[in-house]
């Protein structure tokens, strides 16, 4: 029997074992390929949920402020001729350009605009807050560490017309206060004059007066300011960003930040703004 294999089926045998020899190494090789493709995307869907970590991040430092505009990508400084604060400022490039040209157009028509803040980080808006908080700057011209010295309602005074550092439109380079940031000036004929024309034209430039008067349309936040405009195409992105990812345990750092938890920072001043303007 054996002999009569040998002689006449060895060669078949040699040839089933050699193919499935074959087939099993080629069907091993797929097997690792398939392996092999399997990490190599696991690999490359963690580094993109990690350039999202981080961008996103990122994204929330600015939207709190947490840097140095003079060394912003994207930012440039506010030429000294269309300044009236006293020193540098600095806007985002879009912001300025549709600036330059609105205030081209004003005045053509006599109306001089010119910028008296820009964009404030959070170590700015800190020292403005703080100043307000321990009575080193007078609101109304009292000491509120005097005359109001339960925290909350301190906290709620500030809030008229200062953002907390962290929630503040001035954090994002799409905002500005132009010609003064007191509501005496806009009572003043000129303040008049230069009210109602950016009511009526800087729209056409992108900007929206964020808070305006309290009506139907916005009844927390602010007072109205009738110097603060933001640049409509940049800050509307922005306010929708802070919606989706800030959150209200992020914003502290700064004197009375222990209030936070007792206000809704986020829905009533971040967004109780005009609807124009989100
Ligand atoms: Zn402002």
């Amino acid at each position: 029997m054996i002999n009569f294999i040998l002689k006449y089926k060895f060669p078949f045998f040699v040839l089933v074992i050699a193919i499935l020899l074959i087939g099993t190494s080629f069907l091993l090789k797929l097997e690792k390929e398939r392996e092999q493709r399997i990490i190599y995307e696991r690999i490359l869907a963690e580094q993109k949920a990690l350039k999202e970590r981080e961008r996103r991040a990122e994204l929330k430092l600015y939207l709190m402020g947490k840097f140095e505009p003079s060394q912003k990508e994207g930012f440039v400084s506010v030429p000294d001729a269309y300044s009236i604060s006293g020193y540098k400022m600095y806007l985002r490039k879009e912001t300025l350009d549709a600036f330059l040209k609105m205030a081209e157009k004003a005045k053509e028509e006599n109306i001089d605009l010119k910028i008296a803040s820009a964009t404030r980080n959070f170590a700015y808006q800190k020292n403005l807050w703080n100043n307000k908080w321990t009575g080193y700057t007078l609101v109304e011209n009292k000491d509120l560490s005097k005359s109001i010295p339960d925290g909350l309602k301190r906290f709620e005074k500030i809030l008229e017309y200062s953002a907390a550092p962290s929630t503040s439109r001035h954090h994002w380079g799409s905002d500005i206060d132009i010609n003064n940031a007191n509501k005496e000036y806009f009572e003043t004929k000129t303040g008049e004059k230069v009210y109602e024309w950016l009511e009526k034209n800087a729209s056409a430039f992108g900007f929206c007066q964020p808070y305006n008067q309290k009506r139907n349309t916005r009844t927390t936040g602010y007072n109205e300011e009738k110097w603060h405009w933001s640049y409509a195409p940049l800050a509307k992105t922005f306010t929708q960003e802070y919606k989706n990812l800030i959150q209200e345990t992020e914003i502290n750092g700064f004197m009375g930040d222990e209030n936070v938890s007792k206000l809704n920072l986020i829905n009533d001043y971040v967004l109780g703004i005009n609807p124009e303007c989100i």
